[in-house]
């Protein structure tokens, strides 16, 4: 089936209406009408080719909500009218240990939501920018949102897995004093996960001007990191960070607001490395420095399940699809509060 997309022919080119092609849906497949699709700093460093290997045409786009319009078969946990999700990840070989613990995010074959391998054309996979996309019924996701939230919830597909699964990972709840470290896409999605599963949030930012924001976000404290008589304030009491930024910086810094024991998890991934941090820091508390990337299936759904009790969703600028290189210019200036979602029902026009 032809559809209309968004995506681009090469790195130095903008973003443009394409036309692309999605394959019947196979006994296992759910085909989805996409209605809207988040948009992700990966998707910038994918098509411009800021990381190794991007194939074109290029359709990013790993933030996917809308409803289903046809299932193979064999498929049994969704049905036509469902409301679903799909995240960053489309395959995975489905037997090796991390696949068996739910945790395909781990898998050396995971397949990525655009630009892995596929036999579908072009030979690699294209993502959410597009009228409608047909995936594997175990990498589809339900959500329990009410619809009036759908576009809201799309971001929980990527910004909102990437913090969730960290925060769980180690355990953050209620008695913990948890860091997050950037108020952007990400950033904004930790501190009111953390929030709501009872944690105590310090919100680190370098710009004065989002203290306010990040308090309505549902942090306790914030802190301006350039401040040192802020961070001192905060030596030694914090049980966890989760650090969202992408550009170096100097790690020391918020190590020593950990308490022993304590852990950074850095989920932003930096084009050039932050800088080493002291040796002398980690181990005079016995801290740690580890990193984590999206989250497994299963976790997702307890994540966007979670989130639909609670009634959390991301907070969006609706965009057309014909504003996308625009958009991508105002992420690039961190102009957006927080993540800008394409209405999918635009790329008709
Ligand atoms: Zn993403
Ligand atoms: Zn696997």
């Amino acid at each position: 089936m032809t559809v209309k997309a968004y995506g681009a022919h090469a790195g130095d080119l903008p973003l443009q209406s394409l036309d692309i092609t999605r394959r019947a849906p196979g006994a296992h497949d759910v085909q989805i009408e996409i209605a809207f699709c988040g948009v992700c700093h990966s998707d910038i460093h994918q098509v411009r080719s800021e990381w190794a290997g991007t194939l074109y045409p290029c359709v990013p786009g790993h933030e996917i909500v809308g409803r289903v319009s046809a299932v193979g078969a064999h498929v049994s946990g969704v049905k036509a009218g469902d409301l679903v999700g799909v995240g960053c990840i489309v395959d995975s070989c489905r037997h090796c240990a991390d696949c068996d613990e739910g945790l395909e995010n781990y898998c050396d074959h995971m397949v990525g939501t655009y630009n892995g391998p596929t036999p579908d054309a072009p030979g690699h996979t294209l993502g959410g920018y597009a009228q409608s996309i047909v995936v594997h019924e175990r990498y589809v996701l339900h959500i329990r949102h009410p619809e009036e939230q759908l576009a809201a919830a799309a971001p929980l597909l990527c910004a909102g897995i990437t913090t969730w699964s960290p925060l769980r990972h180690w355990g953050v709840g209620p008695g913990h004093k948890v860091g997050v470290v950037g108020i952007g896409g990400l950033g904004h999605m930790g501190i009111k996960l953390a929030h709501a599963m009872g944690a105590h949030v310090v919100a680190f930012t370098t710009s004065e001007s989002k203290r306010e924001a990040a308090r309505t976000l549902g942090a306790d404290e914030v802190v301006v990191s350039r401040n040192a008589a802020e961070m001192a304030a905060h030596a030694k009491s914090l049980d966890f960070i989760l650090n969202t930024v992408a550009a170096p910086h100097d790690l020391d810094a918020f190590f020593t607001l950990l308490k022993r024991d304590g852990t950074m998890a850095l989920v932003g991934a930096p084009a050039t490395p932050h800088p080493s941090p002291q040796v002398f820091n980690l181990i005079m508390k016995r801290r740690s420095l580890a990193g984590s990337m999206i989250g497994g299936i299963p976790e997702t759904q307890e994540m966007l399940d979670f989130c639909a009790q609670h009634g959390i969703v991301a907070d969006i600028e609706m965009i057309r699809a014909d504003e996308i290189n625009a958009a991508y210019e105002r992420m690039l200036r961190g102009d957006v509060k927080y993540r800008f979602v394409i209405d999918n029902a635009t790329l008709a026009a």
